[in-house]
């Protein structure tokens, strides 16, 4: 088994028990990325030197028995809209193409307080508005299961770098599902932690009420580890909630006995893909089988969420986008008179189609006579739908829904058909309008040979019950074996 092949803590193990170096793993990491990555895509800038002077210092300090994490030595792939000092960061925009990163985001302090360091950083649709990483300036990302096919997005380089064997884990975003999606459709877990537990500072913002960092691992066990590194208090973010932290590898327990688990009714009806339906239902018995017990109920007001998603964000995106001026950062064009040109010109050469349609949009339903009709309103079903989880999750530990209607489809399928685009976020973004976490997580294979994947979710800071319920399932149902991309259709 190649280095690369292993999970974080697998590499983990054998790094701090002496068998392996943290040079031997960051030069697998490169030599699979130089192989896979030129049909990929994963990946739109590498940090090859950074990333093995890293790995030589932490190798020399394990020899001289100085006291390090036992994650020091272990690389990460980073999403490219998370600042890394001294590193570009891209957010997958024109505008932000040569934008160097004069600070590190949070997260980042705290991989680096551990003495981990980064591969790379991952394709993304521009700004992280998309489904399917087709939206990034740069190059659309493959899916390692199907070259042909998307990776599911906005963290599609995340997700398909983890999938491909490019990096052990991987951090992304999730607004409206871009963590779980694209690793739905790749076939690893995702894990978008609730509003407020994971500093977004560092992170450029999408929308600000609804982001959230997260991560992406090929096992449960990875999740909880590196939750536990990037959750926590910051005061540099205002809305990240003083708590106290937690172990989240305590969770790591095969037992679901006792566990009520809901199944929305509305979520394997129609428009869920007949495949992702039966397979998602066959979670539920296995569930069962274990021990929890399983109910359907209803989430009728989810239907709401994909309108009032789409109105909350791209108000967001648009107020958020604003500081994108040709003056303050990135992108300026060439061609101009005087200040209004440089405005102009600038939004106009650096942004992308999907960036311009959302500041149309969103500048829309703030203006005022729309701002009632559509933003506010858009904000009471807000409400209404943080009154219905608190309603379910008074009943139960969680509830079990898929995570994408569809498995992944064909690069080109669906790009110029933004709505019916969107509309494949139906079962992701509920879950950011309450806030809450939601965990996705392999259970199938299509008649096309592509992964399904079915989501846990649970009340704000209820990551520790989903851990438990995804442990299970993975401890019983061993998916890992079965979940190694078939590269078909690569050249
Ligand atoms: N697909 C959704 C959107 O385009 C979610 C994206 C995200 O979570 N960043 O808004």
């Amino acid at each position: 088994m190649e280095l690369y092949e292993l999970t974080a803590h697998e590499l983990m193990d054998k790094l701090n028990s002496g068998e392996i170096t943290s040079e031997e793993i960051t030069k697998s990491y490169f030599s699979r990325i130089k192989e896979k990555d030129n049909q990929i895509k994963a990946y739109i800038s590498l940090l090859e030197e950074e990333a093995l002077d890293k790995a030589k210092k932490v190798d020399e300090d394990r020899k001289l028995g100085k006291k390090v994490s036992k994650y020091a030595g272990i690389p990460i792939g980073i999403k490219d809209n998370i600042c890394i000092s001294g590193s570009k960061t891209t957010c997958g925009s024109k505008i932000l193409e040569n934008f160097v990163a004069p600070y590190n985001a949070t997260v980042i302090e705290n991989l680096n307080n551990e003495d981990m360091f980064f591969l790379g950083k991952t394709n993304m649709d521009e700004f992280a508005f998309g489904s399917s990483t087709e939206n990034s300036a740069f190059y659309p990302t493959r899916n390692p299961w199907d070259l042909d096919r998307v990776p599911g997005g906005s963290s599609g380089g995340s997700a398909a770098a983890v999938a491909a064997n490019m990096a052990p884990w991987a951090l992304g975003s999730d607004t409206g599902g871009s963590i779980r999606q694209p690793s739905s459709l790749c076939g690893v877990i995702g894990f978008k932690p609730t509003y407020g537990l994971v500093s977004r500072y560092g992170l450029v913002a999408y929308a600000s009420s609804l982001d959230q960092i997260g991560t992406i691992t090929k096992d449960v066990t990875d999740s909880a580890l590196l939750l536990n590194l990037i959750a926590g208090h910051d005061e540099k973010d205002s809305t990240s909630m003083n708590l106290e932290k937690k172990d989240y590898t305590l969770s790591l327990v095969n037992d679901v006995k006792g566990m009520k688990i809901g199944i929305p009714k509305e979520y394997i009806g129609k428009g869920i893909n007949d495949e992702v339906r039966e397979s998602v239902l066959s979670v539920a018995k296995k569930y069962e089988e274990l021990g929890a017990t399983i109910e359907e109920c209803s989430f009728e007001v989810g239907k709401y969420a994909i309108g009032a998603y789409y109105i909350m964000a791209t108000a967001e995106a648009s107020s958020n986008l604003g500081r994108f001026d040709g003056i303050r950062y990135g992108y300026r064009t060439k061609q101009f008179n005087n200040l209004k040109d440089i405005y102009r010109n600038s939004r106009s050469e650096g942004f992308g189609a999907e960036a311009k349609r959302r500041i149309m949009l969103g500048t829309y339903v703030l203006s005022a006579g729309y701002y009632d009709a559509y933003y506010k309103k858009a904000q009471k079903v807000r409400t209404v739908i943080n009154k219905a989880y608190n309603e379910l999750f008074e009943k139960y530990d969680l509830l079990l829904t898929p995570v994408s209607p569809i498995t992944a489809f064909k690069v080109g399928e669906k790009i110029d058909n933004p709505l019916e685009m969107y509309l494949a976020d139906i079962c992701t973004v509920p879950i950011n309008i309450g806030g809450i976490p939601g965990m996705s997580i392999p259970c199938g294979i299509d008649s096309n040979g592509l992964p399904i994947s079915f989501q846990l979710l649970a009340k704000p800071f209820g990551e520790e019950t989903i851990i438990r319920a995804a442990y299970t399932y993975e401890k019983n149902f061993n998916f890992r074996e079965n979940y190694k991309p078939t590269f078909k259709n690569s050249k």
